[in-house]
């Protein structure tokens, strides 16, 4: 069985662009921060391995399990989730629901139901989007709520749902942005994990992390 993740082994975007595991854009419309740099962290893994307050699951509208990292999660934290999810009453695709981890190594489960990317377009061509960041706005929403310090996220709808690698990192990453810049929610998360699963989704977050969260001059004197 694959080893326990702690916080501290989980690298954030500063420490990625001192090791050259981030390349900085050619060019990037967002101010560098260094306190964002500091809280966004990047890692390949199995979600249900990581040591920290909460994870966030692609769950579906029933929130009574499923395949994939939900599957995961389910089988990890035991039964005993599946019976507080059965009183939960389901969730709304973009809406977010909390319970408690049980066996898992981590405080709490924030539920999100992503968007099927192709069912959506089909609506109307801007909901996938709309979607699938209010998956992301109110699971730190929720995060805040249950004091939920570190949180990490899978990458929602990008599996069975179908929703393109590449614009669902752009769009996750561009709304933890707006919520941790927002007044009210500075200093509420220390840290904000971007855990992904298959190499597709890593490749797009290491294309859009430079992107959304540019290197500071720190991190980039700092490259080793
Ligand atoms: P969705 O229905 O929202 O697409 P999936 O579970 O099919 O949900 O996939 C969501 C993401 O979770 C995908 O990127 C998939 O690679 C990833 N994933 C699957 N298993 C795990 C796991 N054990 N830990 C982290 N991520 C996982």
């Amino acid at each position: 069985m694959a080893p326990l993740i702690s916080l501290a082994d989980i690298p954030t975007v500063s420490r990625l662009y001192q090791l050259k595991k981030l390349i900085p854009a050619s060019s990037s419309s967002n101010i560098p921060s260094q306190t964002l740099n500091d809280i966004i962290s990047l890692i390949r893994s199995d979600i249900t391995k990581l040591q920290v307050d909460g994870i966030v699951n692609a769950a579906n509208q029933s929130l009574l399990g499923g395949g994939g990292v939900d599957g995961a999660i389910h089988r990890a934290a035991g039964p005993e989730l599946l019976d507080e999810c059965e009183d939960l009453d389901g969730c709304d695709i973009g809406d977010a629901k909390t319970t408690a981890a049980y066996e898992l190594p981590c405080k709490n489960v924030i539920h999100t139901v992503g968007p099927i990317y192709h069912k959506e377009k089909r609506t109307d061509p801007a909901r996938p989007e709309i979607l699938l960041r209010s998956c992301y706005r109110r699971s730190l929403e929720e995060a805040v709520e249950y004091n939920v310090k570190s949180i990490a996220f899978a990458a929602i709808s990008t599996g069975v749902y179908g929703y393109p690698s590449g614009k669902a990192a752009l769009a996750a990453a561009d709304e933890v942005r707006k919520f941790l810049e927002a007044p009210g929610n500075k200093g509420k998360l220390e840290r904000v994990i971007f855990c992904n699963f298959e190499q597709k989704d890593e490749n797009a977050y290491e294309d859009v992390i430079p992107q959304i969260f540019p290197p500071t001059e720190q991190d980039l004197s700092a490259i080793e």
